[in-house]
């Protein structure tokens, strides 16, 4: 057995490296550990509001995503089916938030960008092409069964934070159940270059319509938009996937060459776990709690949690504080998802795809009033903050702010 010290982090997306980053930056020893050889690099998360920005500015990210991404502030609900559309821009939050922009690039992206800022950190490793297998806690820590391509091996840590993801294993081998509920439809997200700012589409815009309601976004520099719509869930991914040009001529704003990047359908789910923590293990991001995509909440809580559990694991490891905060980490991010993230995600669910014509009205009508009053409009645009929560009781751990 290899006695590591220190934590383990068990899945590599975004919200397992920024952990392992927060981490790192407070010199506790930190091994990642992934079963895919890289990072996921399939079309998921493109889009990060002011509270993201806040993290990736202190953990020293933001310059770097900067330079990659592409700075936004206008939103657009639009209305086909009545040929309404809306605008909301995000610079009315000038001086509510640090950043009042969102940034677009690829999760692949960002969480490369945070790799590279993990690799400065000699007290951290990452191993990929490991797979987390099994594992036993006691009382002073975690021995972790992987498959390796050298075959299964056997390591130890103080520590073990399952950031693996919505079928994580770490959550199925503490047996907790994953409650709530999975959505009837299915979700169709498309990446596409085609020239949607000639129809004068913002980069972010809800386009609702009973059938036909689609999300689309820029999702970078360059001329390629994610366009996300709907399917039965009964329909086999292949008919999704042959159906994707019909629907498009009725999603898409107008005639023109459209060439489709990826594609890639998939459920969706309201879920939590009953406790982010089990002794020694704990969890954070898709691995604890999924919402729908609508809203962009998911990865946007995922992040917080990144950056609470780190620094909460930091103050216990560093005896600044008992474990007791880490049981706080795990009721406050569990209240967030359910007073905050998926009711959000569910609401914007429920706008984009409204049937009720009288209904329909009314949500216009709301961003209709945000546009046009400025205070409503900065109360409305400020909905991703709630991912924030609650400080930790009596302050915490300093946070370091040098970076590597
Ligand atoms: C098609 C699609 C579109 C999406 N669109 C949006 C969107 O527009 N907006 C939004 O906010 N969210 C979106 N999401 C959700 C968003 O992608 C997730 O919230 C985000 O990926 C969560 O990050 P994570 O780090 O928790 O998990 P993941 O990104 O899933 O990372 C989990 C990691 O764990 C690894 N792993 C799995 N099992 C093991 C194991 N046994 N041992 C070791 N490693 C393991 C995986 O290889 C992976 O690298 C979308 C999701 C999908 C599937």
């Amino acid at each position: 057995m290899e006695n590591l010290g220190g934590v383990i982090v068990s899945g590599a997306g975004p919200v397992g490296l920024v952990t392992a980053l927060g981490l790192a930056r407070a010199g506790i020893k930190v091994t990642l550990v992934d079963a895919a050889p890289t990072i996921n690099d399939s079309p998921r998360a493109a889009i990060y509001y002011p509270t993201t920005l806040d993290v990736l500015d202190c953990y020293g990210l933001l310059e770097d995503a900067l330079h990659v991404g592409y700075k936004s502030t206008e939103f657009q609900f639009r209305s086909p089916a009545e040929n309404k559309v809306v605008s909301i821009d995000s610079s009315i939050l000038t001086g509510l938030v640090r950043y009042p922009y969102n940034l677009h690039l690829g999760q692949h992206i960002l969480a490369d960008l945070v790799l590279q800022h993990l690799s400065r950190y000699p007290n951290a490793a990452v191993r990929w092409n490991t797979g987390l297998a099994a594992f036993e806690q006691d009382e002073r820590g975690v021995t972790v069964r992987v498959d390796t391509a050298e075959g299964p091996q056997d390591l130890r840590a103080d520590w073990l934070v399952g950031s693996d993801g919505a079928r994580s294993t770490v959550r199925r081998l503490l047996d907790l159940p994953f409650e709530g509920h999975t959505w009837p439809d299915r979700f169709v997200a498309t990446n596409v270059r085609f020239d949607f700012d000639k129809y004068g589409f913002a980069p972010i815009n809800q386009v609702s319509d009973p059938v036909n309601w689609a999300v689309v976004a820029r999702l970078g520099k360059e001329n390629i938009w994610r366009c996300t719509f709907g399917e039965d869930a009964s329909l086999p991914e292949e008919e999704v996937l042959r159906r994707i040009p019909e629907r498009y001529a009725a999603i898409l704003p107008g005639p023109g060459k459209y060439e489709i990047v990826a594609a890639s359908p998939y459920r969706v789910h309201e879920r939590c776990v009953p406790s982010m923590r089990v002794g020694r293990v704990l969890l954070a991001g898709d691995a604890a709690h999924v919402c729908n995509p609508c809203g962009g909440m998911g990865l946007t809580t995922g992040i917080i949690d990144a950056v609470e559990l780190s620094d909460a694991l930091s103050a216990v490891i560093t005896r600044q504080r008992d474990d007791s905060i880490l049981d706080y980490y795990s009721d406050e991010r569990r209240r967030v998802f359910r007073e905050c993230t998926s009711p959000t995600a569910s609401h914007m669910k429920r706008v984009l795809s409204e049937k009720d014509p009288h209904k329909r009205r009314e949500d216009e009508q709301a961003y209709r009033t945000s546009a046009e009053n400025a205070e409503i409009g900065r109360k409305a645009m400020m909905y991703p903050s709630g991912v924030i929560g609650r400080p930790f009781p009596e302050g915490i751990y300093e946070r370091a702010d040098a970076t590597a």
